[in-house]
């Protein structure tokens, strides 16, 4: 005679059937998680009074799903993390969270820049292998030297994506007044980055339109610089587009962030570099929906990359977590 509490082998069998079935019909039930994305676009040297005082309106429709705020760059004045407003050290203080005392890049030109301090591209192709990373970009220095891509003391990783070199393709571009052909080629490499972010949906891209700077470099505060402005705007909204064509068509969950990399002088527009309020003053536009109150008080260029890593759902690991400067400002 079976042990009472023995369970009969059809009842058995039934039981596992019957959690089968179970199991199945929830999984069919189940929230899909839709899989996070993120571009972000530094537009070149738009003090934050700019950006507020001309019309944007691709840029105002990004801020108003998520939001806009005032930031910082140029690290705390002072200390050994004080770093110059200048274009490369502000793209890689927000590409490594850290200041110019730990990626060592106080220049665009001639420079050294410290690997061990990962970029967001190393660390997602780290911790997440599979990810499809992109790069769409005014400036190559951009992926082949700050970014390091490719060399083995930057860890050897690559890009699936790749859309910059049109300034050294002088027969494609030929150079011309007033630099023109920079806003040419801004104007690629934005389409081709909304043609490509739309058709392939990498999991992190970096845009870069550069013109806005040469222009007040040469104009300073104008009516040059404020058209420059617009016709940048017009470019991050085919950006702005394939993110929300992308969102209709997938179960993806976009991040999408437009800054820029300093301001300028206050007397003229004409320079950037030091470290007064105008140079400092950056801005942030973004459709994230889940911003903390960090968000609206004056964060610093160092906590766009925790905020990204955060979207991505990448956790940090702690070698590398210890030595950042910022913090997320993205639940
Ligand atoms: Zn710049």
């Amino acid at each position: 005679m079976p042990h009472p509490f023995m369970p009969h082998p059809w009842r058995f069998s039934a039981a596992l059937i019957w959690l089968a079935l179970i199991s199945i019909y929830g999984a069919a039930l189940a929230e899909p998680v839709p899989s996070p994305k993120v571009v972000f676009v530094i537009v070149d040297g738009i003090p934050a009074d700019v950006i507020e005082r001309v019309p944007t309106p691709a840029i105002d429709a990004i801020a108003a799903v998520g939001g806009y705020g005032r930031a910082t760059v140029g690290g705390p004045i002072g200390t050994v993390g004080e770093t110059p407003t200048i274009s490369a050290p502000g793209y890689m203080s927000l590409v490594t969270g850290t200041w110019a005392n730990k990626h060592n890049v106080y220049d665009n030109y001639g420079i050294s820049p410290d690997y061990d301090y990962w970029n967001l591209f190393r660390l997602a192709r780290d911790q997440q292998p599979e990810m499809r990373l992109g790069i769409f970009s005014t400036w190559t220095d951009n992926r082949t030297v700050l970014l390091g891509e490719g060399l083995a003391e930057a860890g050897n990783w690559r890009f699936d994506v790749v859309v910059d070199g049109f300034e050294d393709d002088e027969s494609r571009f030929p150079p011309r007044p007033m630099d023109a052909q920079i806003s040419d080629i801004d104007d690629v490499v934005s389409r081709e980055a909304g043609k490509l972010i739309e058709s392939k949906g990498p999991d992190l891209s970096w845009v870069y339109l550069q013109y806005t700077d040469d222009v007040a470099h040469e104009h300073g505060d104008s009516p040059e610089l404020d058209q420059a402005v617009v016709d940048m705007d017009a470019r991050v909204s085919f950006i702005w587009a394939a993110v929300r064509a992308r969102q209709k068509a997938f179960d993806e969950d976009w991040l999408m962030i437009v800054t820029t990399d300093h301001g300028r002088d206050a007397e003229t527009g004409l320079d950037h570099g030091g470290q007064s309020a105008r140079e400092r003053t950056i801005w942030i536009a973004t459709n994230s929906q889940r911003l903390t109150p960090d968000f609206y008080a004056t964060p610093e260029i160092v906590d766009i990359y925790p905020s990204i890593a955060s979207h991505l759902g990448i956790s940090i690991p702690e070698q590398i977590a210890r030595h950042l400067d910022g913090a997320s400002f993205i639940k």
